[in-house]
């Protein structure tokens, strides 16, 4: 016993002492190794851009962005992140169904490469506010294909969404690309869905959103300075899923994109990547506060939940299925037995693991939920029972750095306002 987990020689008990639990802990390192690992296997013509939706997180960004990654956002914070990640606009396109005003403006400020429409309403937004400053605003249009493909988690083609604009719907638009003083369509934008775990779905997908981009552009008549297509690869959470083979991905990717880029030697292609870039570095570590049994069965409560980790509850899925979950401040060789493990919430869905295999728990003990870089605290409800944003430690060159602060009590508060009697109505204060 006790051989304990560790990153880059830092032991977990020390990491935990240092910055507290519960917290996020990412292997900057290893992150860094496999965007380079997929950048040099990956068509050259093919560039990477990070979906900061995925993780957020100020650090990872940068460092990403010093990999060479580009940027892929959707709201205005990101857009900052972006920025201050270091990330030149250039290499920034802003994508969502429901941009904002003050969103679309701050992309033509700030002259990123693309802006992705979803809707005609949109464009004629984009219009306007292009012409109010005096600027033609670069705009690619986010395609809802009349296909779909399977073997992805969440099926974006082929059926009514918010996302996008139909295809046929474009394809009744001949005056588009004219239509609009401002707008300078330049490109066009598909994303078929996230945690694809098969090479050939990956493959077959871009095909058809090559061959999609050429007719559309060919019927619009606009020339395709980029085609975004998508990007969706998964990462194994659960039993029976298997990781994506770099080599063989890229085997059967290559040869697409290579066929599409020689004939378009002037266009930029954009792969969109979150959970494939972040999810498998990241580990959320808590503590085991209390161990019980209830009828028979072992429970850990310990002092982070599904209020940091939302996705541990069961990603699509009506069934719970566990993340990979193990005791992390040492190495039991002995027997293990079945453990829920319990956040502090007042819910019984705050559940991060059902019925794990671990070794007999204590008060104290570090429990791991692994592959948990990517739609981890930012998709959660960090809020409830006001318990705030984890710690977020980054680790890298055997070095770690607090990159998140956890969030105080006065974090929480101070947006709130202590209502008085005798205090003026909002609107005389004003
Ligand atoms: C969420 C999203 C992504 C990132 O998806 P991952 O599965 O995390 O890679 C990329 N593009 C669009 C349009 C998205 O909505």
């Amino acid at each position: 016993m006790s051989a304990e987990f560790e990153i880059q020689g830092i032991g977990i008990t020390e990491l935990a002492e240092r910055h507290g639990t519960p917290l996020y802990v990412y292997d900057g390192d290893a992150l860094a190794a496999n965007f380079r690992s997929l950048r040099e296997r990956l068509h050259p013509r093919a560039e990477i851009f990070f979906s900061l939706k995925a993780n957020p997180n100020l650090s990872i960004c940068a460092l990403l962005g010093a990999q060479g990654a580009r940027a892929e956002i959707s709201s205005m914070t990101e857009l900052v992140t972006a920025r201050r990640a270091g990330i030149a606009p250039r290499d920034i396109i802003f994508l969502g169904p429901g941009k904002s005003r003050a969103e679309l403006a701050a992309c033509l400020d700030e002259g990123i490469y693309a802006i992705v429409c979803e809707s005609l309403g949109e464009l004629e937004l984009i219009d306007e506010l292009a012409r109010e400053r005096g600027v033609t605003a670069p705009v690619a249009l986010r395609v809802n294909p009349s296909f779909s493909v399977k073997g992805s988690g969440l099926t974006m083609g082929g059926k009514p969404r918010q996302f996008g604009i139909d295809e046929t719907v474009l394809f009744d638009q001949s005056d588009l690309a004219g239509r609009h003083a401002n707008v300078r369509l330049m490109g066009v934008q598909v994303y078929m869905g996230t945690r694809i775990l098969s090479e050939e779905v990956v493959a077959e997908n871009t095909g058809r959103i090559f061959d999609l981009a050429e007719r559309l552009s060919e019927k619009l008549g606009f020339d395709l300075d980029l085609v975004d297509f998508g990007g969706g690869f998964g990462v194994a959470y659960f039993d029976g899923e298997r990781d994506l083979d770099q080599e063989r991905l890229t085997t059967l990717l290559n040869p697409v994109i290579e066929e599409f880029a020689a004939r378009h030697p002037g266009t930029r292609l954009i792969n969109e990547l979150g959970r494939y870039l972040t999810a498998p570095y990241g580990t959320y570590v808590s503590r085991v506060r209390y161990v019980k049994t209830s009828m028979d069965e072992n429970f850990a409560v310990v002092d982070g939940g599904t209020n940091h980790h939302m996705a541990a509850v069961g990603i699509g899925s009506f069934v719970k299925r566990n993340f990979p979950i193990r005791l992390l401040n040492r190495t039991d060789a002995g027997e293990t037995e079945s453990w829920h493990v319990t956040g502090p919430l007042c819910t019984p869905n705050d559940t991060l693991g059902k019925k794990v295999q671990l070794p007999p728990l204590r008060p104290g003990d570090l429990i791991g939920v692994e592959r948990s870089g990517a739609y981890g605290p930012t998709a959660s409800p960090v809020h409830f029972l006001s318990h705030g944003y984890p710690a977020e430690v980054l680790v890298t060159g055997g070095r770690d750095h607090l990159v998140g602060a956890p969030e105080q009590p006065e974090d929480l508060l101070r947006r709130q306002r202590l209502y008085t009697d005798d205090a003026p109505a909002a609107d005389a204060a004003h």
